[in-house]
């Protein structure tokens, strides 16, 4: 092959890859070229090794001449390479245009659940009262839930408590009720107390809308010298009154003769139905009694501060406790239980 020949395929392959460089359309396609052209089985690779075969005089020019385009061929490719870049992040951005008028994602704010609004709501009152919240476990004993709450297992108030026992020992159960705190909060420390223990509580119920196996209580306990029966219905009368201060009239209440086993004497704080005013008629919220049972409370047995080591002689004292959802079913006008636990988004979004 004469050198004339020769430089002609060079130009000739000079100007094809120059060609197909300038119509790669993407990087890929790009490097693809590259290691066509330039790579270790390249056409200008093989032009650069057959060197050696060359005549002496026309070897240099060929290299020479080879080399140069090896120069072009890479900087047209590095060239092409930026330019498929930048057009593509050109198209790109031609497509995704920002609409300043679409409303966005808005994340959805909860808040508190009506259960939890109206205990606070209620720790909130007695607060303004001197009480504090105090705590206890779930998980109790026989002894804190019935036999130092003066319920030995003999006794008949048992049986309307039946709740879950466990299997960590015959002892160990779901607590029925909170004023399991109080006897813990007695044990542990020394007159005066003035505490409310709000919290869940278990009982072996069947379900329906007005019983759920799992509820929650309010209890209140305060012990000092001299406390009166006068005290414990001025404190329950003032807290029934700011509770339901809604309602936008004042709650007629009454406390009627009831028992239980740790307090003495004890009773069942009424408030006249503010559905139908104590009428009665087709109210479903009071079943036509005019009344609703809102709490129970009495004085503190002193058979109960006994147990704890407290002197009767020197202090008294007033309990009562109250069921959350009852309350706040009366609250609000919910009329199944059973809503409070469905987590149903219509019924939540209300509150
Ligand atoms: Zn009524």
């Amino acid at each position: 092959m004469s050198l004339s020949e020769i430089e002609e395929k060079l130009h000739k392959m000079e100007s094809e890859a120059l060609t197909s460089i300038d119509e790669a359309k993407s990087s890929e396609e790009v490097e693809a070229l590259r290691l066509s052209l330039l790579g270790k089985k390249g056409e200008l690779t093989n032009i650069l090794q057959g060197l050696s075969g060359l005549d002496k005089d026309t070897r240099p020019i060929v290299g020479k001449r080879a080399n140069e385009i090896k120069v072009k061929v890479q900087e047209a490719l590095d060239k092409r390479k930026d330019d498929v870049f930048n057009l593509a992040l050109e198209q790109k951005l031609a497509q995704e245009k920002i609409d300043i008028t679409l409303p966005g994602n808005r994340l959805a704010l909860g808040h508190a659940h009506p259960l939890s609004q109206i205990t606070e709501e209620i720790i909130d009152i007695f607060y303004g009262m001197g009480f504090s919240v105090a705590d206890g476990p779930e998980i109790e004993t026989d002894y804190y839930n019935f036999d130092a709450l003066n319920t030995p297992s003999d006794h008949a108030a048992r049986d309307e408590q039946d709740t879950f026992y466990t299997n960590i020992s015959p002892e160990t159960l779901l607590r029925s009720q909170t004023s399991t705190v109080q006897i813990r909060v007695m044990e542990k420390g020394k007159p005066p107390f003035r505490i409310i223990a709000p919290g869940r509580v278990y009982r072996n119920e069947e379900v329906n809308a007005r019983k759920y196996p799992l509820f929650h209580q309010v209890e209140g306990l305060l012990i000092d010298k001299d406390v009166t029966f006068g005290q414990l219905k001025g404190t329950l009368n003032l807290f029934i009154q700011r509770l339901f201060r809604s309602f936008g009239k004042p709650i007629q209440t009454r406390f009627r003769p009831d028992f239980f086993p740790f307090t003495e004497p004890s009773a069942e704080l009424d408030a006249l139905c503010p559905f139908c005013d104590g009428k009665g008629t087709n109210c479903r919220t009071c079943g036509q009694r005019g009344w609703l049972e809102l709490l129970g409370c009495g004085m503190v047995d002193p058979a109960v501060l006994q147990a704890v080591n407290i002197d009767p002689e020197e202090y008294s004292g007033f309990a009562f406790g109250m069921g959350l959802e009852r309350l706040a079913m009366l609250r609000y006008g919910i009329k199944d239980i059973r809503y409070f636990y469905s987590n149903h988004m219509d019924f939540l979004r209300q509150f």
